[in-house]
Parts: structure tokens; C-alpha cells; sequence
């Protein structure tokens, strides 16, 4: 901030203050003598006064006489009644009507008076502009501001985060050697969406690929676009992009997206008119340039399900790239990350059961909980940082996320894991479902507690009855390895319900593949979402009362034999359950393959018997 133009304006208030102060000294200090007005009457009326000048408000005049210095004495008092002319006539005293000259006077007290609202406002423009940057210099040059060092962030510092790394590895490419790449033919996508949850590493791996490519990273959250004054947005939107255009090939980050990016028309009544021209703006910028001049625009949000979908559209945000929650590998890489800063660590220190411990946090959290445990230390006064002080550190940061919902309980965790198990148990039990892939109890993307992956084995067309039904139990069989274990169930399974009793509907009215009903269609037109009021989520059902009770009924019959057929799997298999869910719980993710080998033990031992 340049503070010299400030200072000689103060100079000057200061001296007319100055002149302003001297003007009022010289005029009260003029008048040698102040006397009461009654005394003033009486000299008159003792014909003491020789001369007077009479103003509206005061009345000066010199005495008649001298005094002991030989020199007249002059005089001035407030003047009280209107007339006194007669009085002066009578006592022959001699008399003149001055006018007040106030002008001056009155003049500066105006001028002080707007002094001091102009000091006021520049004081809070400058308040203003110190928050947000950019504000007062409206120019053309003001991107800068936006401009950050990547501060030599480069991969290493992100850990556990290698799906997504590897995602972004080709805009490194791209940006290290842009001519290379588009000689081949190569196209970039024009916008890099990362997902996930807050303090996953999104910023890091936006300064990351900047740092890794050694160009300009920009930087700005989506929130700062919107605090600002209508139009400004907008304005620093067109200059953003202006800048980076001309410092290509550099990266352009967003943070926060979905501050500005939500929905438009959703949100308060009338909208957020500034944010949609911000993001207008945006739109417009990001349909406009071209990816081959080299800027690629990067953005992070925790929920993409309120993005403006004309964000999202090809040639936009047109890759999306989830940065997730770390497993337990991921979280000890991150860990050993943080913990490389500090020298003074405890030889007992055991990271992998510190990982095991942090289920559920974020590469924040563990960085938070490495500089806990550090405090910790220096407040017990010890010289090195012992493995106790991680685990109260473990504890606090905990008590403050299940606060927030951040982080899994265990109880919750080992009814995942069982649910999960349930899923994958039943699915390879009975023949014709999908083969199962990994299981994994880390939290995926946003919602999902945990998930069974399982990979089509072919792009299906026509599916069997006897395959809807074992999808069916396959699905019913997280619910069901909960109500076994546990004797009680949760809502955790309520996605798996709508998808089994979706299957049986459709099995029964779209495919007629129910004895009662026969082999007939029902299924109504589907219509658009909107227009149906009912909760049959867009189709409807063209029958009578009568069907569709029966159509209930049997949707009902076919669940609850696949519950049964479930159950009985899982019973089965308890004691595979039980091992598989110790592995799970205590590794995160297992494979396929030591579930089978589970079950072909399990097999053999049975056939022993
Ligand atoms: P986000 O942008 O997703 O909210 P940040 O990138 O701002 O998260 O991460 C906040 C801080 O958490 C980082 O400064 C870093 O110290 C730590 N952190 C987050 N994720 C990781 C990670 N994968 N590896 C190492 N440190 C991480
Ligand atoms: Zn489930």
C-alpha cells in the first residue's frame, strides 16, 4: 500500500486545523477586557465609555480614560438586549454597527467537517481493500494477485492419494512439453474436477501438478468471486483468465467450486444474481479458450451433486477426478509425509498401528494430529515425541470428528465390514452373480460407508430369471450377515433394498416373470420425473387395484425368499464370515482371492465330515 498520497493529506488537515485554532486565539484574545454586560450599562450610565462598535452578537469600545501604562483601555462583552441606542444617544456615547465577518470561520468548519468524512471513508476503503485484494486497483494488471508459487509442492508431499495422481499424470505431460503432446494428436481436457471431501489433498494436488510441471499456478476460491460487489465477479473472472492466457502454460485453480457454481435458479427466492453472472462469466471463459495455448483449469469441490450441470458438460469440467479418503497404506504414507519434518520422534513410535488407529481421517486430520502430538510434547516438557503422545492426540482429534461425522465409529465400522462381507459371501456362493473384485471398508466417494466391487462379466442384454433373483439375494445379503452377527439391522442397507425391490417389481411387471400375474407387461409409460407425485420414481403402473395389490404381494414374496435363501448362505458361512471380517477390519480392503480360499477350505472340511 502506497502510504505517501495519505500523508500529505493529513498535512494539510493538521495545518488548516493549525490556522483554524490561531484564528479563534487571536479573536478572543483581541479584546484586552471582558466585562459583564450590567457593568457595561453602568459605565454608560456613568458616561465612562467614549466609543463602541456594535455587533449582533458583541459589543467592543474603548473607555474613556487611560490606564496605569498610559494606554486606553478597550473592552468587549456580550451583548444582551436588542435596543440601546437611546441610551448611548443619552450618555453621548459615540456608536458603530459592525458586521460580523464569519465568514472565514464558518468556511473552515466546513472544510474540516468534510475533512473528517474523507478520512473516514479512505480508513475503511482501505479496511476494504486489505481483506480483498484486488479491490481497490480495478486495473488491468490486477490478475497478479491471484498469481501463487506452487512453493515447490510436487508429488511427494501428496501421499495415498495414487489413484488420483495417476489420473493427473498426463497434464503433467501435457504441460512440460505442450508442443509434444499436440504434434501426436493429443487432446487435453479443458477442466480437471477434483472430488472430495475437505482436506483430502485437492489443493495439494493442484499445486502439486503445478510444481511437478514448473508453470504459474493461479489461484482462487470460488467463495471470493461472490463475496465481491455486483459485476466485479464477472470482471475478475474475464481478467483471471486474461492473465493466464498470457503466462501460458500455467494452471488455473478454483477452490471451492460449488460456492459458485451451484445450480442456477436453486438457492434463495430471486437467486444470487451476482453469483450467476460470475458464473456466467465463467462459462463463457471456459467455452472460449482453447486448451492447445496451454492453460489448464483445475477446480475442487465437496459436492458435485450441486454443481450447475452446465458445468459439467463435455468440453467444460469434463473429467472428474476423485481424490478419496486414504486406507490404511495411504494413511501411514501420509503420515510417514508429515512426520519427515520432525527430528525428535520416539524409536517406539509404530506407524502402521498409528494408521490402524486413524481410520476414517483425512490426509488434514493426520497432519493435524502429527503437529497435536508435537504440542503435546513440548507442553509435558519431554525431549522426544513418544508413541503415548500420538495416541492422546489420536483420541482428541477423534472426540472433535465424530463431532462432525467425520470419522467411523468402530462399532459402525464392524457393522460395514459384516455388511459388506454379507454382499460378497452370498454373491459367491450362489452361481451366476457377478464375480466380486475387492472389498474395501474405507469410505468411498461421499456417501457410500463401504462397497463391494464387482465387475460384470460381460455386457449383459438378456438376464435369466434365476440371475435377477440370485442379484436379488446377492443384495439382501449385507442386511441379512447384519441381522446374524449382530441380531439387529441398520439403515446402512436401505440403497440395497431400493435396488432388490426395483428388480423384483420390474421382474414382475416388466417381464412377467410371476406365476400369479403370468406373462404379462404392465409397466405404464414412463414419464418424467416431475410430473409423477407418487413414489414409484417415474414409472407407473397401468392396472387395477385388484393387480396392484397382487403386484405388492408378490414383489413382497419374492424378497423375502431371497432374505431366506440369503440367511440360510450366511449361516452357513459363519464361521468364514467371522475370520474374513477380523481380516477386514483389520486391513481395509481385501481381495477376492483370500475369500475363495476361505471357501474352498470351508468346502473341503465339509466334505471331510
Ligand atoms: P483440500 O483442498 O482437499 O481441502 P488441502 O489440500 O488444502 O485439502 O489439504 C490441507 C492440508 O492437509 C495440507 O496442507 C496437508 O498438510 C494435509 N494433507 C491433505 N491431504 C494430504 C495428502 N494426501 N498427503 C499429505 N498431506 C495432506
Ligand atoms: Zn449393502
Amino acid at each position: 500500500m502506497k502510504k505517501t498520497p495519505k500523508f500529505s493529506f493529513w498535512y494539510i488537515a493538521v495545518a488548516l486545523w493549525a490556522v483554524l485554532i490561531i484564528q479563534n486565539f487571536i479573536i478572543s484574545s483581541y479584546s484586552l477586557k471582558s466585562i459583564p454586560y450590567s457593568t457595561f450599562i453602568e459605565y454608560v450610565k456613568q458616561g465612562k465609555i467614549e466609543e463602541i462598535s456594535i455587533s449582533d452578537t458583541y459589543i467592543q469600545g474603548t473607555m474613556k480614560g487611560d490606564d496605569e501604562k498610559g494606554q486606553k483601555i478597550q473592552f468587549q462583552t456580550i451583548r444582551v438586549d436588542e435596543d440601546i441606542s437611546q441610551l448611548l444617544s443619552e450618555n453621548h456615547v459615540q456608536f458603530t454597527g459592525i458586521i460580523e465577518n464569519t465568514f472565514l470561520r464558518d468556511l473552515l468548519s466546513w472544510i474540516i467537517l468534510a475533512m473528517i468524512f474523507v478520512a473516514v471513508w479512505l480508513l475503511f476503503m482501505r479496511k476494504l481493500s486489505s481483506q480483498q485484494p484486488g479491490f481497490m486497483s480495478l486495473g488491468k494488471n490486477k490478475a497478479k494477485i491471484y498469481k501463487q508459487q506452487s512453493m515447490g509442492i510436487t508429488f511427494k508431499d501428496v501421499a495415498g492419494v495414487d489413484e488420483a495422481k495417476a489420473e493427473l499424470e498426463e497434464v503433467i505431460e501435457f504441460l512440460r512439453t505442450p508442443d509434444k503432446y499436440l504434434e501426436f494428436g493429443g487432446k487435453m481436457p479443458k477442466g480437471i474436477l477434483l472430488v472430495g471431501l475437505p482436506g483430502t489433498g485437492k489443493t495439494m494436488l493442484a499445486k502439486a501438478v503445478a510444481g511437478e510441471s514448473d508453470v504459474p499456478f493461479y489461484c482462487i476460491s470460488g467463495s471470493e468471486f461472490v463475496e465481491m460487489f455486483v459485476g466485479l465477479g464477472a470482471a475478475r473472472v474475464r481478467d483471471l483468465f486474461e492473465e493466464a492466457k498470457k503466462n501460458a502454460p500455467c494452471i488455473i485453480f478454483i477452490d471451492e467450486l460449488d460456492a459458485l457454481g451451484k445450480a442456477r435458479g436453486v438457492g434463495g427466492p430471486g437467486g444470487h444474481d451476482e453469483r450467476e453472472q460470475t458464473l456466467n462469466q465463467l462459462l463463457v471463459e471456459l467455452d472460449g479458450f482453447d486448451t492447445t495455448i496451454g492453460v489448464i483449469l483445475m477446480a475442487a469441490t465437496n459436492r458435485p451433486e450441486v454443481l450447475d450441470p452446465a458445468l459439467l458438460r463435455p468440453g467444460r469440467f469434463d473429467r472428474q477426478v476423485l481424490v478419496d479418503r486414504p486406507d490404511k497404506i495411504g494413511r501411514k504414507k501420509i503420515l510417514e509425509v508429515h512426520l519427515k519434518n520432525i527430528n525428535r520422534i520416539d524409536e517406539d513410535l509404530d506407524i502402521d498401528s498409528l494408521a490402524s488407529m486413524t481410520a476414517g481421517m483425512v490426509g488434514a486430520d493426520l497432519a493435524n494430529l502429527v503437529n497435536e502430538a508435537a504440542l503435546l510434547t513440548v507442553r509435558k516438557g519431554k525431549k522426544t515425541i513418544a508413541m503415548a503422545m500420538f495416541e492422546e492426540a489420536v483420541e482428541r482429534i477423534v472426540a472433535g470428528l465424530e463431532k462432525k461425522n467425520r470419522v467411523i465409529i468402530p462399532k459402525e465400522r464392524e457393522i460395514v465390514a459384516y455388511h459388506e462381507l454379507g454382499h460378497a459371501l452370498v454373491a459367491m456362493s450362489i452361481p451366476g452373480s457377478d464375480p466380486i473384485q475387492k472389498i474395501t471398508i474405507v469410505p468411498r466417494g461421499i456417501a457410500a460407508l463401504g462397497y463391494t466391487m464387482q465387475v460384470p462379466t460381460e455386457d449383459r442384454f438378456l438376464m435369466s430369471k434365476t440371475e435377477l433373483l440370485n442379484k436379488i439375494a446377492m443384495l439382501l445379503g449385507g442386511r441379512a450377515a447384519e441381522e446374524i452377527v449382530f441380531n439387529d439391522i441398520s439403515t446402512g442397507a436401505h440403497n440395497d433394498l431400493s435396488k432388490a425391490t426395483d428388480i423384483a417389481r420390474s421382474m414382475i411387471i416388466e417381464y412377467g416373470m410371476n406365476e400369479k400375474l403370468g406373462q404379462v407387461y404392465l409397466k405404464g409409460e414412463s414419464r418424467p420425473q416431475f410430473l409423477v407425485m407418487g413414489g414409484t420414481g417415474g414409472t407407473s403402473v397401468e392396472c387395477s387395484d385388484q393387480t396392484a395389490r397382487i403386484i405388492d404381494e408378490e414383489i413382497k414374496k419374492i424378497i423375502d425368499s431371497q432374505y431366506k435363501i440369503a440367511t440360510s448362505v450366511l449361516k452357513d458361512k459363519a464361521n468364514i464370515l467371522k475370520i474374513a471380517a477380523k481380516e477386514l477390519l483389520e486391513k481395509e480392503k481385501i481381495d477376492s482371492s483370500y475369500l475363495t480360499e476361505l471357501i474352498n477350505n470351508h468346502n473341503k472340511s465339509n466334505i471331510k465330515e
